[in-house]
């Protein structure tokens, strides 16, 4: 397992999901349209673009913790079963705690 690679990347996706939660946060901070029909189409956006947000977020919390796992020298290591996770998962989603079998609730 190439944990420098994989700090690599999710560092680059920390950066990248830090600058587009900025955005949306902007986003939502903009003066809202005095206009009734402006702002009803307004808040919809605005609860998608929260949507967005938080999902961010918790991917921001899942890679912020395995930077951790990284520095703790127990990346890759199933948080649940101890199992080690398959370089193919985690080369998909290297921000993953789980194995196959226990993100499948096996
Ligand atoms: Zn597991």
């Amino acid at each position: 397992m190439d944990t420098n690679h994989q700090e690599k990347v999710l560092r680059d996706r920390w950066h990248e999901l830090t600058a587009r939660l900025r955005k949306i946060d902007t986003d939502l901070g903009r003066t809202r349209a005095a206009d009734d029909e402006d702002r009803a189409i307004e808040s919809e956006n605005d609860e998608v673009l929260e949507g967005l947000g938080q999902a961010g977020e918790d991917e921001l919390r899942a890679i912020d913790a395995a930077l951790e796992r990284i520095a703790k020298g127990t990346y890759g290591i199933c948080a649940r079963c101890g199992a080690r996770i398959s370089e193919a998962r985690l080369a998909v989603l290297p921000q993953t705690p789980l194995c196959e079998d226990c993100a499948a609730g096996k």
